[in-house]
């Protein structure tokens, strides 16, 4: 049968451009559709936004701390609007940068929705278009809980919140995850009284209780109230202020409210059932390779209900093209890890098990741990909140790792290779960090395990015998 394209790809978030930028550069005749704007949910709504905000936010806090300790005599910055800035980078990368990427794939931008007619065809607009295999890349949309009067509420989401005019005077952020925390920091510093009020019982869920509670303590150093473990009853517009209520009788009132409280996919357009594809309220079902039930039709990034990060939509797209014209399919989700931090200050990452997931699956290891508070450079710098926490076994095998600290983001990417490569422990010692930066407690974590390993009789005799001896 004679094709239109070789692939359509819907949806062009991180997902979607990975693979049709990469289809393109293989020579493969591709069409991509989206409905909003190239780079999806983390480009114009997510990802990007956030962490400008946040940085704005932060160098406002830095003024603010500066001056408390007498080093700065200006004026404090009054920031009213951060937003239009913000939409002005968004509009230049859009322009300037991703657009130019896909000058090789055949585009259907803002032409409406598409949705499946068959499994080799989709409807865009007026037109049938088919494709020898289809890449579902669509994400998802903010999940929004069924709680009583929530309709009746203006709610902010990741979607409209970067659209506001004004920094508001008080919000309320229902989730306690990575959005509901680095929104309620941004914002805090920015100068919105903000409380966070969560089912879950600490602070980034999807962590450890540990980490959870650090941040909890930061978070109200900061003046940002933190309510875990909470049942939301209602909702209602009180003169003005919303009023949220808890089963436990606390009723917090603000200008705004963010909801922030996990995502949800969308398929009520798409129509996969059209195509045969299998889905449930989780996400579409995919194999190793992300191919759905359907095997020329793929689904990658959020819509999968996977690891909803942007590098890990990326990741998901460039294999699956990668297993589409592989004769063998070599790249299977379960050989790599995929490591994630949350911005907040300070920045809380992670990569492979937690302490749970190791109890649970009967794993033998200890936890290394190395603390900011004890290294002179994280000291010097007033950064010394945190710490390195590696779960390793004896023979210095990682499972897993948590950082909680000043450049966690960049540290955690080490760890993701010496996880994914089998690395041990001995190796990331005899590797030289470059100092001071914080990276270096790595490798102090590594020395750790090793100086575990000197306190043995048996090395210490090994050594006194050779070293008398030569
Ligand atoms: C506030 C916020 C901050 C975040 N920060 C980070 C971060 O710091 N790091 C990180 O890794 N992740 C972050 N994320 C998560 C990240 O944004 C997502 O994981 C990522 O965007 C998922 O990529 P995707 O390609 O799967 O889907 P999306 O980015 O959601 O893209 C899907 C695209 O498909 C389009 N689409 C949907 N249906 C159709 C259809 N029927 N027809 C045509 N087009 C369609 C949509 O318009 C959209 O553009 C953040 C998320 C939020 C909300």
């Amino acid at each position: 049968m004679k094709y239109d394209f070789d692939l359509i790809c819907i949806g062009l978030g991180p997902a979607g451009m990975a693979i049709s930028v990469m289809a393109a550069e293989m020579g493969l005749k591709v069409c991509g559709i989206e409905k909003n704007k190239i780079g999806g949910e983390c480009m114009n709504v997510g990802c990007i936004p956030s962490k400008s905000l946040l940085r704005i936010a932060k160098y406002r806090h830095a003024f603010l701390k500066l001056s408390e300790m007498g080093l700065s005599k200006g004026l404090m910055p009054n920031i009213n609007s951060p937003f239009s800035k913000i939409n002005n980078y968004l509009d230049y990368i859009s322009e300037k940068k991703t657009l130019k990427m896909f000058d090789k794939v055949e585009l259907f931008l803002g032409k409406g929705e598409a949705s499946f007619i068959d499994s080799h065809t989709v409807r865009i607009g007026d037109r049938n278009i088919t494709a020898q295999r289809i890449f579902i890349a669509t994400g998802t949309e903010p999940l929004v809980p069924p709680i009583e009067g929530i309709s009746d509420i203006d709610i902010l989401t990741n979607q409209n919140i970067f659209q506001l005019t004004k920094i508001p005077e008080s919000m309320t952020i229902i989730g306690g995850g990575a959005v509901g925390c680095e929104m309620a920091q941004a914002f805090t510093r920015l100068g919105t009284k903000c409380t966070i009020v969560q089912m879950d019982d600490f602070l980034i869920p999807n962590g450890d209780k540990e980490t959870g509670d650090l941040l909890k303590g930061i978070f109200n150093k900061e003046n940002i109230e933190v309510y875990n473990s909470k049942k939301i009853t209602s909702i209602k517009n009180e003169n003005g202020k919303i009023s949220l209520f808890t089963e436990d009788g606390i009723c917090l009132k603000s200008e705004k409210l963010l909801v922030a409280a996990g995502r949800k996919i969308i398929l009520d357009v798409l129509k996969v059932e059209n195509a045969g594809v299998k889905y449930s309220k989780g996400g579409i079902e995919v194999d190793p390779e992300y191919k759905t039930s359907v095997k020329h039709i793929y689904a990658v990034g959020d819509c999968n209900g996977g690891m909803m990060f942007t590098h890990a939509a990326m990741h998901q797209g460039m294999f699956a093209i990668m297993n589409a014209v592989s004769p063998f399919a070599i790249f299977k989700y379960r050989n790599y890890v995929i490591p994630w931090t949350v911005f907040t200050e300070p920045q809380v990452s992670f990569v492979g098990m937690n302490e749970e997931e190791l109890k649970k699956k009967g794993i033998k290891y200890k936890a290394y741990i190395a603390k900011y508070e004890n290294y002179g450079a994280a000291i010097a710098e007033n950064v010394s909140v945190g710490y390195v926490k590696v779960f390793a076994n004896s023979l210095g095998r990682v499972f897993g790792v948590s950082i909680v600290g000043d450049g966690s983001g960049e540290m955690i990417n080490e760890w993701a290779l010496i996880i994914q490569k089998k690395i041990r422990l001995h190796s990331v010692m005899f590797l030289a960090h470059s100092f001071p930066t914080m990276g270096f407690l790595s490798k102090r974590v590594a020395e750790q395990w090793m100086m575990e390993k000197m306190k043995s009789n048996l090395v210490k005799n090994i050594c006194r015998f050779f070293y008398r001896k030569l």
